[in-house]
């Protein structure tokens, strides 16, 4: 595991600090434990969810449960928990791994998610010891399931708008009043987060049990998808809940509504890189098998840029996944901690919340794209339901909802960077100026330097810059209403997601060395990722320029943006073709 300085860099310092390759966590890296418990998920998920997957759609819930129980007998539910609770207390990149195995069954995965992520996760992080040790090793065995209740009709996004309400009784206990909405594991479980405001104002997390009485389901709700997952109202009609159950501080129900949401959008983003894969997978193989005009569909220059591409969204999106989860890890093996106090954890989930928000962004976006492709690959066998790349498509539409919308994690990005800057604890600032004065001045050839991926490392450093100037120049002109320049702020986090995913990608690469038989396939992965990324990162960045300055201040940042992205494409046709027949050849991703 990298415990280096470097692998331990601050949350959002990778913008301005240069990373070693071998000081980064890549899934090349995983231990044989690790990959054991990576492979005991996928052969419960093939051997017991997807055979069950009609009765989940038929909500037969009682299955859901029994398939819950087999994750605690498998040691699945305790990846994250400490062994005094009846966990198994492994790393964080384990537990990356288990939401990356567990992705082919999206359905299970959501209610998988909803037990451990949204339940174990801040009863872990918050709960008290009286309340780990009543909680905890039931939800760990399936026998209690839980759900979080954190939206309701009025508010989703504006989460801490909820009308949901607490009233203090006078023996200290509280009456819960309020309507839930798109809850999963709502229908049946037993166990909910749920956040009301104790009278009216101080927004707060309660541990709610269906048995205290007055706690309803709603109907199932009509989804487009992750039909064998339970999504209900919860309605709280003059629940009673002891002053004990209060979650965290009274008043402070945020602290748990966000940092459950960080880690949450981190494993979420391990879902979507592992529904990529499933997904590149029976792409593969179902163009090698389709016959057309004579031969497989996967000869043909269209189908196979679709499959190289859909590999080199999937790796940048895995690299960094598992940089990020490396990064948790060094930093919480780096604090001395007792294993049962969660406030380790949660300091450092907190720290790498804006990787957690790109993660999510960048897994759901690359998985919806993988998953457009795959169908587009399948034709009208595509469209049909005799083929599961349907219900793949339909199953992860959500994932750009939850979790927090897309647009929100995209806001957040740059918004706590912005936090983080102005508190000094990212040289943020300082860094942006000298970069002013530097693109202001006469132009410098770019540093020199080779070796492999010479060109590309360049192309990220230039990307660096590229987000500095146009980040700096955002909180230069709008300073404190920077948040209400969405637009910009919107260009600027997608400038940051492509940078972090193209530094991660060629760090990958780089890691490989030329040891290994598959490493020239990584270099073309992460070329092609780089050079698409230098595209779209100038078109972002010239359009936030444009909005910002005009006149000769614009023509100024447009001739300095030039100089640092000019860059000579390179034949990224033949890089894709290469990964494209060597997925169709092994009928499969071709990465770790
Ligand atoms: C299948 C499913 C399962 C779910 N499970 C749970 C669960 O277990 N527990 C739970 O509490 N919730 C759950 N949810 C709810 C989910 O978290 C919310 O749907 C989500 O947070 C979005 O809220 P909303 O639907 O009210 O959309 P809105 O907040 O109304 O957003 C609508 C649109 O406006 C945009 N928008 C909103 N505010 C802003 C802003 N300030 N700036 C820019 N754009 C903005 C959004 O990005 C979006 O595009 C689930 C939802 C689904 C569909």
């Amino acid at each position: 595991m990298p415990t280096s300085e470097t692998a331990q860099l601050r949350g959002g310092a990778w913008l301005i600090e240069p990373s070693d390759p071998h000081d980064v966590l890549t899934p090349e890296k995983l231990t044989d434990e690790q990959r054991l418990i990576g492979a005991t998920t996928q052969r419960f998920v093939e051997q017991e969810v997807l055979p069950a997957l009609d009765r989940l759609e038929q909500h037969d819930w009682s299955v859901a449960r029994q398939l819950v129980g087999r994750c605690g007998e498998l040691g699945l539910l305790g990846v994250d928990v400490p062994e005094d609770y009846g966990g198994v207390d492994l790393d964080k990149v384990t537990s990356l791994l288990v939401s990356e195995r567990m992705a082919s069954a999206a359905s299970f995965g959501a209610t998988f998610g909803g037990q451990t992520n949204l339940t174990l996760l801040p009863l872990l992080l918050f709960g008290t010891e009286a309340q780990k040790r009543k909680y905890i090793p039931k939800l760990l065995t399936g026998e209690l399931i839980g759900a979080y209740c954190l939206s309701e009709t009025g508010s989703g996004s504006d989460a801490l708008g909820a009308k949901s309400r607490a009233s203090r009784q006078p023996d200290g206990s509280f009456l819960l009043n309020g309507e839930k909405m798109w809850i999963t594991n709502g229908g049946f479980a037993d166990v909910f987060i749920v956040f009301a405001k104790i009278d009216g104002e101080q927004f707060t997390a309660f541990i709610v049990e269906r048995a205290f009485g007055g706690v309803t389901s709603g109907k199932e709700e009509h989804k487009m998808g992750l039909h064998g997952s339970s999504t209900t109202a919860v309605i709280l009609q003059d629940v009673k809940v002891p002053a004990e159950n209060v979650l965290g501080e009274a008043g402070k129900g945020h602290k748990v509504a966000f940092n459950v949401l960080n880690f949450g959008r981190f494993k979420l983003g391990g879902m979507c890189s592992g529904g990529a894969r499933t997904a590149i997978g029976e792409a593969a193989k179902y163009a090698a098998a389709r016959k057309q005009f004579g031969q497989p569909i996967a000869t043909f220059g269209a189908i196979r840029h679709k499959l190289g591409e859909m590999i080199v969204r999937t790796y940048a999106v895995e690299s960094l996944l598992y940089r990020m989860a490396g990064m948790i890890d060094a930093r919480i093996a780096s604090t001395p901690h007792d294993a049962n106090d969660g406030s380790v954890s949660l300091a450092v989930l907190e720290e790498y919340a804006i990787e957690a928000s790109i993660a999510k962004v960048a897994g759901s976006e690359v998985l919806d794209y993988v998953l457009d492709e795959n169908i587009q690959i399948h034709g009208g066998n595509g469209f049909v339901k005799d083929y599961p790349a349907e219900r793949h498509y339909r199953d992860a539409r959500v994932n750009r909802i939850f979790e927090g919308t897309n647009e929100i994690n995209r806001l957040l990005i740059p918004g706590m960077l912005a936090r983080r800057a102005i508190k000094g604890d990212v040289a943020i600032i300082s860094a942006a100026k000298a970069l002013q004065d530097e693109l202001l001045g006469p132009p410098e050839l770019p540093a020199g330097g080779d070796g492999p991926l010479s060109d590309e490392r360049r192309a990220v450093d230039a990307f660096k810059k590229t987000a500095l100037m146009v980040f700096g120049l955002a909180m230069q002109t709008y300073g404190q209403k920077l948040a209400d320049q969405q637009e910009v702020l919107i260009n600027a986090a997608d400038i940051m997601i492509d940078v972090f995913s193209a530094e991660s990608a060629v760090l990958r690469a780089l890691a490989q060395g030329d040891r290994t038989p598959r490493a020239a396939l990584h270099v073309d992965a992460a070329r092609v990722f780089v050079n698409d990324a230098a595209m779209r990162i100038d078109a972002s960045a010239r359009q936030a320029l444009a909005a910002m300055t005009q006149g000769d201040t614009l023509r100024t940042m447009l001739a300095a943006l030039r100089r640092l992205m000019k860059f000579t494409p390179i034949d990224t046709v033949t890089l894709r073709r290469r990964l494209a027949d060597e997925a169709v050849a092994r009928g499969g991703y071709i990465f770790a």
